[in-house]
């Protein structure tokens, strides 16, 4: 198990920064939520992180290696307004998708690919569903379909950007589950969340973000009052009412 570490990271829009030199070192192994207020970076860093964006300046390490090198250990879902759903594609094709990155250079998935692929789309709870067409999926369906394409990239770290938005409960708690197995079976998660009252419960560890990195660390210590205001601002604990988010201290 690795860690991925972020060195310095800084981005800007058009000139208008939207990360400030973060550093900071995801623990392997954990179920880690990234939270701040809406614009405050979260979606910027996993993208920095995936390296998807200009950046300013920073580096990404797996381990003790250039990220870039190692890319296929993470995988990697970004918000779901970003995807473009109206794809033509079945489930069991996007998760058959996460088998490429193991293949040759024109090399087609074959036997071995395709039962890996049916065995993580089980793991998901979906087999199904193998034969719908991925615009015909609920919002919950959609995020364990792409938790199964992530198995079956055989990735070590699965990186969810906002997985629950627009979600109904039920579905999200299936979906908290799964990663919590996956955690136990030694994955490491990353998830952007928003949902304050749900931190303590879901996460290990928490990243506080609002263009600075405020904190970040195990949720006992970092979940803290006196960090909450720093990242959303003073009203933070009223808007909640106090204890109301289930602040560690
Ligand atoms: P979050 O995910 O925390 O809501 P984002 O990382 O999406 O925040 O955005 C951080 C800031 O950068 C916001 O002010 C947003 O408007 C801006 N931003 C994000 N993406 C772009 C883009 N492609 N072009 C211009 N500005 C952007
Ligand atoms: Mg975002």
């Amino acid at each position: 198990m690795q860690t991925i570490r972020v060195e310095n990271l800084s981005v800007a829009y058009r000139g208008k920064i939207a990360l400030q030199r973060v550093n900071l070192e995801l623990s392997a192994g954990k179920l880690t939520g990234i939270v701040g207020p809406n614009g405050a970076g979260k979606s910027t860093l996993m993208k920095g992180i995936m390296q998807l964006i200009k950046t300013q300046s920073g580096k990404i390490f797996y381990g003790e290696q250039p990220l870039n090198r190692q890319r296929q250990k993470i995988a990697y879902v970004e918000q779901r307004q970003d995807i473009d759903l109206s794809f033509p594609i079945d489930v069991f094709g996007v998760v058959l998708f996460g088998t490429y990155s193991h293949l040759k250079l024109f090399q087609r998935p074959g036997k071995k690919e395709k039962k890996l692929a049916s065995k993580c789309l089980e793991e998901v709870g979906l087999s199904e569903f193998a034969n719908r067409q991925i615009s015909e999926l609920s919002g919950g369906q959609l995020q364990r379909v792409f938790i199964a394409r992530a198995l079956a990239q055989r990735a070590e770290w699965i990186l969810l950007d906002e997985p629950f938005a627009g979600i109904d409960a039920a579905s999200e708690k299936i979906i908290i589950e799964l990663l919590k197995k996956l955690r136990d079976e030694g994955k490491s998660i990353v998830i952007v969340h928003h949902d304050l009252h749900k931190v303590t419960d879901y996460f290990d560890e928490v990243i506080l973000l609002n263009k600075d990195l405020i904190a970040s660390g195990p949720v006992a210590q970092t979940y803290t009052t006196k960090n909450m205001e720093k990242t959303y601002g003073s009203e933070i604990t009223q808007m909640l009412g106090v204890g109301g988010a289930g602040f560690a201290t």
